[in-house]
């Protein structure tokens, strides 16, 4: 399975300086050679690259690959706006939107990102540099820095192009890791997973990773960000955008920790893990309105794209659930009522009498219907009489 892993690049004040001159020239020479693009109406690469490749090297100072590489760049661009136009993204045919698309070349904007492959960036794993082309030729030794695990896995699995990136003045590399994935193995039993607000994942066996601490900072993150959109003046909003930029790497931080947990649980004890669909999260978590801001902003999809993706490496299978009532539902009786649950925290079944914490009662629901879903999806074909 394909894994993007990101770098950021810490050049010195020099390397820095040429690399903010290589991504302009680039995204000139790619808008020049949109330009050709759309008027000769030409598709294919290669002929593409015979009618602009002596150009864009002479007028541009790209050198052989990077001029391959933009080429490429263009012809891709041209393809996903196709693609997009075939889908109906921009419109039905016709619309605004749409001929404004089709009138005019695509330009790149001057920082857009651009490719390299090997010939243009060697990665130095050890000594965690790169060698990179630039107009000023090429730079050695920059050095770079990511998470461990992903650096582990970027020296272990990457393959093909990456893309140099710029972002609010910071310098990326991002790449493609092509990661092997365990076999799915059969699972012995499920770990049901609850998610919410307060409780960000509670599992049947009563595991639960908290959000209150993340609550606290989310709420003191909104309550700067509002101070400062007040103020609204440049330097405030840009401080504003800093914030909720690291907000969102922070809960990033949080799903991915959370996650792996999970799926190294489930690997070592042989298990699958149940999800709810998503769809019913929100029916079910009927928040209130100050809440409503936070579910609504808190990545829950997140969450599940790295159970999902971090769960398909490890083999361990994923199922989701249908949603319904798995709060309000005794896992015991079956006996199913609102007022089971007397408050967020309590579940108490009003028939038979069995309590717990509301989430890990959840959790238990979801595991049982992963449990009964398995069995139906895993029997055998019924036979027709
Ligand atoms: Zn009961």
């Amino acid at each position: 399975m394909k894994i993007v892993v990101q770098v950021k690049l810490l050049p010195s004040p020099e390397a820095a300086a040429v690399l903010a001159v290589t991504l302009p020239a680039c995204n000139r020479a790619a808008d020049a050679v949109s330009v050709v693009a759309y008027e000769t109406g030409t598709t294919s690469r290669n002929a593409l690259q015979k009618l602009v490749y002596a150009r864009v090297k002479a007028e541009f100072g790209l050198a052989a690959q990077p001029a391959v590489r933009t080429v490429k760049k263009v012809v891709d661009a041209y393809a996903t706006l196709r693609a997009n136009i075939r889908a109906g993204n921009l419109g039905p045919e016709g619309s605004r939107r749409r001929r404004r698309a089709e009138s005019k070349p695509v330009v790149f904007r001057p920082d857009a990102a651009q490719p390299y492959d090997d010939r243009i960036l060697s990665w130095q794993h050890d000594a965690q540099t790169v060698s990179i082309w630039t107009v000023g030729g090429r730079i050695k030794g920059i050095r770079y820095t990511g998470h461990p695990g992903q650096l582990a896995m970027l020296a272990k699995y990457r393959r093909g192009e990456s893309d140099l990136v710029h972002r609010d003045g910071k310098w990326f590399l991002i790449a493609v890791c092509e990661v092997p994935e365990a076999d799915r193995f059969e699972p012995a039993d499920w770990i049901g997973v609850d998610r919410g607000i307060v409780n960000l994942a509670t599992t049947s066996d009563g595991d639960n990773y908290q959000g209150r601490r993340l609550g606290r900072y989310r709420r003191r993150h909104a309550a700067k960000r509002a101070e400062l959109q007040a103020k609204q003046s440049r330097s405030a909003t840009r401080r504003a955008k800093r914030r909720a930029k690291k907000e969102a790497r922070h809960a990033a931080h949080i799903n991915h920790r959370i996650s792996k947990e999970i799926v190294a649980v489930a690997q070592r004890t042989g298990r699958g893990i149940a999800l709810e669909e998503l769809s019913g999260i929100r029916d079910r978590v009927r928040p209130s309105r100050d809440q409503r801001a936070t579910l609504s902003s808190w990545p829950f999809h997140q969450l599940e794209e790295h159970l999902r993706y971090k769960a398909r490496r490890a083999g361990v299978p994923v199922i989701a659930v249908d949603a319904r009532y798995t709060s309000q539902m005794c896992p015991r009786c079956g006996h199913t009522a609102r007022h089971n649950r007397p408050t967020r925290d309590a579940f108490s079944c009003r028939r038979c009498g069995l309590a717990g914490p509301a989430d890990h009662v959840a959790g238990v629901n979801v595991r049982n219907r992963a449990r009964s879903a398995w069995v139906l999806v895993n029997g055998p074909v019924p036979q027709r009489a």
